[in-house]
């Protein structure tokens, strides 16, 4: 098993970098077959963000396949938009354009059981899949502490199905539980992380952009994931999916090579990082909050809170009795108007 993290600073170098790489793996392709490329659209966001995958990975990987005669597509189901919506804004629907690629919604769902959660959701189009490539970033998650590839797949989950599953699973350590039965059922035949810009902070979507200056390729998403943490210096034990792969015995020994000197990341308020801040959220937690000045009314909140807990109308209310803090709500607020703030229990 391998894991390759190649220090790349620019997405103009990206073609260098990661060809060689994905060349590595050119015999797991086949003529005629097709291949899902599923990137992180979170939301309609500029690649600059560091939000969403970027274009010019995109472009290399379409480029690859094309020139294995695949026949590529690609697709996924964001939080709070369509694909396409998300792929205008970020650019990687002009790539498709530019190489006749379609772009897809993964809609359609299909009932498929987990090794440990039965009846997800999965699209159609991913289950139609010959081979998938998974196209994750290198970011900061409010709930999982970190997003890499494994948490990408959760975006074969057709739409609202994925706010449902953070309702049913109400821990975090059960929601990283769903995440890897998602990844296992999704399997995809290689993971490749866009780190070049990514997030640090109250990630995914309104932490602070940070440049990690890395590229990371594998045919496991659970060994690039961790690599990339132990890089950074982040113990697996804050890193719910780590922590329950490691516990499920799906990080196998690996070969790491590397040329990038990984580093630092400020990780979300939520993280439990010291044993005396562990102890004192036991008696305070960070929920969400509305900053009434920020907020358009848009409602997007409202309508992704898997508890139903927000009440727009209501003056922006948000019912603590309810809410199961799985901080969908600051994830998906296109204004960052909500704030994770400590409350007594
Ligand atoms: S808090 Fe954000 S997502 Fe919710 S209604 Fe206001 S602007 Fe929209
Ligand atoms: S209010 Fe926010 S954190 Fe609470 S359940 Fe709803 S989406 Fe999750």
């Amino acid at each position: 098993m391998n894991v390759y993290l190649k220090r790349c600073t620019d997405y103009n170098k990206a073609e260098e970098v990661l060809l060689p790489l994905l060349k590595k793996y050119s015999d797991k392709f086949k003529t005629g077959e097709k291949v899902l490329v599923k990137p992180n659209l979170l939301s309609p966001r500029q690649a600059e963000t560091g939000i969403t995958t970027h274009p010019k990975i995109i472009e290399v990987i379409l480029k690859f396949l094309l020139d294995l005669g695949t026949k590529p597509y690609l697709g996924d189901s964001p939080a709070t938009s369509t694909a396409l919506e998300a792929a205008k804004a970020n650019g990687i629907y002009d790539i498709c354009k530019k190489y006749d690629v379609p772009l897809v919604e993964l809609d359609e769902p299909v009932k498929v059981d987990g090794e440990n959660y039965k009846g997800i959701m999965i699209s159609k189009k991913v289950l139609e899949a010959d081979k998938i490539i998974n196209v994750a970033k290198l970011k900061t998650h409010v709930q999982m502490i970190m997003t890499l590839a494994v948490k990408n797949t959760f975006g074969c989950v057709v739409g609202k199905e994925k706010s449902a599953w953070h309702f049913r699973a109400k821990t975090n350590t059960n929601f990283a539980n769903v995440l890897i039965d998602i990844h296992n059922i999704v399997n995809p035949t290689l993971n490749v992380i866009d780190g070049i810009l990514g997030m640090e902070g109250n990630g995914p979507a309104n932490g602070f952009i940070k440049r990690f200056n890395v590229i990371g390729v594998s045919e496991n998403a659970y060994v690039l994931d961790h690599a990339i943490i132990k890089a950074l210096n982040i113990k697996e034990k804050y890193v719910y999916i780590t922590k329950e792969a490691m516990k499920r015995g799906l990080i196998p020994h690996y070969e790491l090579e590397s040329d990038w000197e990984g580093g630092k990341i400020k990780l979300p308020l939520t993280a439990p990082i010291f044993e005396t801040v562990t102890n004192l959220t036991r008696i305070f937690e960070r929920v969400p909050k509305i900053n009434k000045n920020k907020c358009v009314a848009c409602k997007i909140c409202e309508n992704r809170c898997p508890a139903q807990a927000i009440d727009i109308d209501n003056n922006k209310f948000i019912d603590y009795s309810k809410c199961i803090r799985c901080y969908v709500c600051h994830e998906v607020c296109p204004q960052d108007a909500i704030k994770l703030v400590r409350r007594l229990i």
